[in-house]
């Protein structure tokens, strides 16, 4: 429902009535709203990087060039804000084909405790000298159908957020937990937290709680909710926890296959 008043007045500017309108605001309208508010979100996002694209490109242009100091610098604004644009339009394509469910899932039968493994060694041999990272799980099978794809992307986006949101040196802990039919994978961090209010916002569309701080690490406010669809067309569920200045915990679940003989003879 949406509520609007008119106050009536008399002819001394005096109130002497209120007009209350209800409105039945329909879920199309909602879903109508919601893409106005998208598209504007896109539009800002992508202005952005292309005006200070353009105003390091002027003042190459107006002469700065030739100055073997600030040159290279301003190129390399230049460079990164194109990274981060294509970045960003590529989180936009995988999120409109997961809207248009144009995409389909290949799932396949993974031991998740080896798969988990081969990602965090990508995040450890390049960021291993910066970061501690504790695996806080057993080496045993852990099953489940998965798309390696998405699931990857998913681990991609929380991991990358776990290092750009803690301090150098920090602890990132992984763990692996089997709770009934389900599989729950945690990444935990000693950063900078989220504030108690943020939680559930994280995962929606350019929700960010610091956007100097996330463009300056050259997100895009897209990753957790990429990972929330893709987490949730596995029959799974993703959320956050955290305490401002201590840390952060994203948990999500997956379901678990069973293992049964039967199955494979
Ligand atoms: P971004 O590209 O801005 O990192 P995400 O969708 O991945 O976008 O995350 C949304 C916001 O959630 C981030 O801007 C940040 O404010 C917050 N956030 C996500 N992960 C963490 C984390 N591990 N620690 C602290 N804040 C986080």
């Amino acid at each position: 429902l949406r509520a609007s008043f008119s106050l009536i007045k008399d002819d001394h500017e005096n109130p002497t009535g209120l007009i209350t309108v209800l409105q039945d605001v329909t879920e199309q309208e909602a879903i109508e709203q919601e893409r106005r508010e998208f598209v504007a979100n896109v539009s800002h996002e992508l202005r952005t990087p292309l005006t200070t694209m353009r105003s390091y490109l002027e003042a190459l242009a107006d002469g700065a060039w030739q100055n073997e100091e600030l040159a290279p610098r301003f190129i390399h604004v230049a460079q990164n804000e194109t990274e981060r644009m294509i970045r960003l339009v590529n989180d936009l394509l995988q999120l409109s084909r997961l809207d248009s469910k144009d995409f389909q899932l290949k799932k396949q039968m993974v031991n998740f405790t080896k798969f988990f493994d081969q990602i965090i060694d990508r995040f450890e041999i390049g960021k291993g000298d910066h970061f501690i990272f504790e695996r806080a799980y057993s080496q045993r099978e852990r099953f489940v159908m998965i798309d390696k794809d998405k699931i990857t992307q998913v681990l991609d986006n929380i991991i990358s957020n776990a290092l750009k949101y803690s301090p150098e040196g920090g602890k990132i802990r992984f763990e692996l937990v089997q709770k009934e039919n389900n599989l729950y994978v945690r990444v935990t961090d000693d950063g900078v937290g989220i504030p108690k209010q943020d939680l559930a916002k994280v995962f929606d569309r350019f929700y960010r709680v610091d956007k100097a701080r996330s463009r300056k690490m050259g997100g895009t406010g897209l990753g957790l909710a990429i990972a929330k669809e893709m987490v949730e067309i596995h029959g799974g569920q993703i959320w956050a926890e955290s305490e401002e200045g201590k840390g952060t915990t994203i948990t999500f679940t997956l379901p678990l296959e069973k293992e049964r003989e039967e199955d494979f003879s």
